[in-house]
């Protein structure tokens, strides 16, 4: 089955409010099978909303909207829809009951203009709102399938899972089929770099598809299988998932929301080895990122951030002489530092970090976004440059990540 969503509220125009109810949509019905093909913003505008449901049963005959079902003005969602399947508003006394008990439980009586809440297309089933005060509505006709939805997120994803996708289901009828992705996480590797170093994968899974998603903390590699039954695409899925393992090689470190800091400190903990950063460029994000994972204390024991030269040489023991002769950013001073934080941390492990994270002080030698990374593993220290594109607040976040890839690197 395909549906198009609709999403209704001026503040997704203005780009106050990120669409999340249409994410959110798309994720839940791709379990079920039901593919959404389009999604769609219209303010909240009587006309608007009219003409994009119109276009929307007219491609496909279904569509979910959300928002515009509250009891202000600018809710304008079932008139427009009781236009266009010509089932004038009627008042529904259980509707109004409902509202009315659920202001009782608060200690208040619903305003006059509540009564709209109330308002019901004549022949839709009503979704009952457990959650809020506008209930959901099913409305179906020769137009088509429309089920309306309320705009707050919360109540929009409790109707969605316990009314919607239920009818959905049983609408469909057959065997019953899902949507279903999986994800391997990449970094260190450019998109294109990538992408020849996988050949002909896309040919290798069909039907399932293959999709690129780059972000700065490298590239993720996403499967999907259409509308298949579940056992099937979950078998094709683990042998895909198995090819992008094998074809990108080191790059590859984990699945679907995987985190490359867990990675790394499963890695340390396994191996019995401890973990210190010495950090100037990244100012505490790997530290952030060891330790946003529970437990990492047994394996992270912290380090320092030298961001001022001093601190170099006074906290990791790098020589005065070494900073004037190569300047901070350079492979003997990053070498120093990771040498430096292992010994003063007393730790097997420990990565340090210097770069030109901009806006200013790049050179032509040394251009922002040039960076120093090297960990010391008991005696022997590796350090690499590489030099990251972007913002000052990227180039650090992929410095980050570059440190970590350094140490999972390390920890093979
Ligand atoms: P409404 O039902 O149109 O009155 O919307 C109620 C509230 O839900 C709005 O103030 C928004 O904050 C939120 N909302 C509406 N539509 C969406 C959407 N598509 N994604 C996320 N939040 C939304
Ligand atoms: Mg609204």
């Amino acid at each position: 089955m395909q549906i198009e969503v609709l999403t209704i509220g001026t503040e997704l125009l203005l780009g106050f409010t990120l669409d999340s109810n249409g994410a959110e949509i798309a994720r839940s019905l791709a379990n079920v099978g039901v593919r959404v093909v389009r999604r769609t913003s219209v303010g909240d505008r009587g006309e608007e909303i009219r003409d994009a449901i119109r276009d929307a049963l007219g491609r496909t005959g279904a569509v979910i909207t959300t928002g515009g079902l509250g009891p202000t003005h600018d809710d304008v969602t079932k008139n427009a829809v009781a236009d266009l399947f010509s089932a004038p508003l009627e008042f529904d006394a259980d509707v109004w009951q409902a509202l009315v008990d659920r202001f009782a439980k608060l200690g208040r009586v619903p305003a006059e203009s509540n009564r709209v809440q109330a308002q019901v297309p004549r022949g839709a089933t009503v979704l009952p709102n457990r959650w809020g005060t506008a209930p959901g509505l099913w409305l179906e006709g020769a137009a088509g399938l429309a089920v309306l939805l309320p705009g707050v997120p919360r109540e929009m994803r409790k109707l969605l899972g316990h009314e919607v996708v239920p009818r959905l289901v049983a609408r469909a009828g057959g065997p019953r089929r899902v949507i279903r992705s999986v994800v391997v996480r990449t970094t260190g590797i450019p998109e294109s770099t990538l992408a020849e170093r996988l050949g002909d994968v896309d040919e290798r899974v069909a039907p399932l598809t293959l999709a690129y998603l780059p972000g700065y903390d490298g590239v993720d590699l996403r499967l999907t299988a259409w509308a298949l039954p579940p056992d099937e695409a979950d078998g094709r899925l683990r042998a895909g998932a198995e090819l992008l393992w094998a074809r990108a090689g080191d790059h590859a470190y984990g699945e679907d929301d995987a985190d490359l800091a867990a990675v790394v400190l499963a890695a340390a903990r396994s191996r019995g080895l401890r973990i210190a950063v010495a950090e100037s460029c990244t100012g505490g994000l790997i530290g952030k990122r060891l330790t946003d994972t529970p437990g990492s204390s047994e394996v992270f024991a912290g380090g320092v951030i030298a961001y001022d030269d001093r601190l170099k040489t006074g906290a990791l023991g790098v020589p005065e002489a070494l900073l004037r002769a190569h300047g901070a950013v350079s492979e003997e001073v990053a070498r120093a530092m990771a040498v430096g934080g292992a010994e003063r941390f007393g730790v097997e492990l420990a990565v340090s970090v210097t770069g030109i994270a901009g806006p200013a002080g790049g050179t032509e030698a040394k251009p922002v976004g040039t960076v120093w990374l090297a960990t010391a593993l008991r005696d022997e220290v590796e350090a690499v440059r590489v030099m990251l594109p972007g913002s000052r607040a990227e180039i650090r976040a992929r410095a980050a990540q570059a440190a970590l890839s350094l140490l999972r690197r390390r920890l093979r």
